[in-house]
């Protein structure tokens, strides 16, 4: 799965530097068909290798309640997300 995530970001790479070569022109004269192939390129190459990226480990992701409304948030949040409390700070803040 690396082997074809590394193999997109460097189709992804080559595509910008194809589009890194046409805007070196571009102050002359802009030609947008090979411009615009290079960004669809790396774009589709981008989704694909997005789309291979494993779903993310819940476990590492570890999440607290909010005091007050029990939605999950980060540990070291000091406002709430979904209420917009402030959460609890450590003492002596
Ligand atoms: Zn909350």
């Amino acid at each position: 799965m690396w082997a074809a995530i590394k193999q997109r970001l460097e189709i992804v790479a080559a595509d910008l530097r194809r589009l890194d070569t046409a805007a070196l022109g571009a102050a002359v004269n802009v030609e947008a068909a090979p411009i615009r192939e290079a960004v669809t390129g790396a774009m589709r190459e981008l989704a694909a290798a997005v789309a291979l990226l494993p779903p993310p480990d819940p476990l590492e992701i570890a999440r607290v309640p909010c005091p007050f409304c029990a939605q999950m948030i980060m540990p070291a949040a000091t406002l709430c997300g979904f209420c917009w409390h402030k959460t609890a700070r450590p003492a002596g803040e």
